[in-house]
């Protein structure tokens, strides 16, 4: 059956200036980091993908590296844009990133113009398009100048293969940087997307929350669930089929330990008072300042997106709630 996506779909969604660019996103915006690789099928895939589009998630998240295996979320993703979202193109920000390791040798990793670019052609013929609307530099390259990754973002804008650039998990000192360089060659820096969470606030800490607001640029924060352990599933000892699960994953025992599940527990009943679930207190915790553009939430299941796309109902917070929140997470 032909996809033909909800007329109501804008209706309920927020949309949010990155920065000072001219570029919204959705307030919830959805990346496809591990739940649509390889291990996942088509239709189970686009039952999310269709779903969050309908209800106005207009920006699709990705890498190089995003699977598993490396490369085969884009290939998923290229396939539901052949098949499904192709008359939906123009309604979309498409993002994708290169920084981690994807192919052997020394050119196949981190911040080298010949790597970065490399690895744009590579991402754009896996989805099957001409362009990304916003392409990142992934990761900080101490080895490589600062000027040459940004000029290779740069380049990419200049080409035509991306509209906006981005930088990923960079701290404070090199954002400056990055976007200095990438001024200095007629380029914005439109938006940087770092780990943002109650239980992870390393860009309050050293200030990359404030330089991005100073500097307008947009921020949207990945893993604000700090991957599913603030949904409060750890706390009632769920683990099977979680992310916990696999002893190789991303989220790891320390993740989970008792001090931090103890964190979590506190919340609880600031989520009950507020009518929310965790998982909604946790997003729109993350959603609170004014410098957030969007949070990028990942989900595993149709279920998972529906708890979170109730968040846009309450966003706001008393200030009594964020102390009680600081008091639970901080430290
Ligand atoms: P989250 O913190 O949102 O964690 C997602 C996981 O939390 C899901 O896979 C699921 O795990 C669990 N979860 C989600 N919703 C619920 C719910 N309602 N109830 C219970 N559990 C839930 O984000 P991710 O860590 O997945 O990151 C999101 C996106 O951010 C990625 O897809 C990617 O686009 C981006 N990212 C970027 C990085 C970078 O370096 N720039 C690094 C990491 C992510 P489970 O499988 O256990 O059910």
């Amino acid at each position: 059956m032909t996809y033909r996506a909800d007329p109501a779909r804008y209706d309920a969604m927020e949309y949010r200036r990155s920065g000072r660019s001219g570029l919204k996103l959705p307030a919830i915006s959805l990346g496809l980091w591990q739940n649509f690789g390889g291990n996942r099928d088509y239709p189970s895939a686009f039952e999310i993908l269709g779903y969050a589009f309908d209800q106005g998630i207009t920006h699709f998240d990705l890498a190089n590296n995003y699977g598993p295996p490396p490369g085969s979320s884009e290939e998923l993703f290229g396939q539901v844009l052949a098949r499904d979202f192709h008359p939906y193109r123009d309604e979309m920000i498409v993002s994708t990133k290169a920084g981690y390791l994807m192919w052997p040798g020394p050119y196949g990793e981190f911040g080298s113009r010949k790597y970065v670019l490399a690895s744009l052609d590579q991402s754009l013929k896996r989805m099957g398009l001409d362009y990304v609307d916003i392409f990142y530099s992934h990761r900080f390259d101490p080895e490589t100048p600062l000027e040459e990754t940004m000029g290779a973002l740069a380049h990419a804008v200049h080409s035509g293969k991306a509209l906006y650039v981005g930088i990923s998990s960079y701290p404070e000192a090199e954002t400056r940087r990055a976007h200095a360089i990438l001024k200095d060659m007629g380029v914005p820096l439109t938006i940087h997307q770092p780990s943002y969470s109650m239980l992870n606030r390393w860009i309050e800490d050293d200030k990359t929350i404030d330089a991005c607001g100073e500097l307008g640029v947009g921020i949207i924060a990945f893993s604000p669930l700090a991957q599913g352990v603030l949904s409060g599933k750890y706390n009632q000892g769920k683990k099977e089929g979680t992310r916990a699960d696999n002893p190789k994953g991303s989220l790891r025992q320390s993740h989970i330990e008792p001090n931090v599940l103890d964190a979590v527990q506190k919340l609880g009943p600031i989520a009950e008072n507020r009518g929310q679930s965790m998982v909604q207190l946790a997003l729109a915790w993350a959603l609170r300042r004014k410098e957030m553009t969007s949070a990028l939430i990942g989900v595993r299941t149709l279920d998972q997106l529906k708890d979170n796309l109730g968040t846009l109902k309450n966003l706001a917070f008393s200030d009594e709630e964020l102390t009680a929140i600081d008091e639970a997470t901080k430290g």
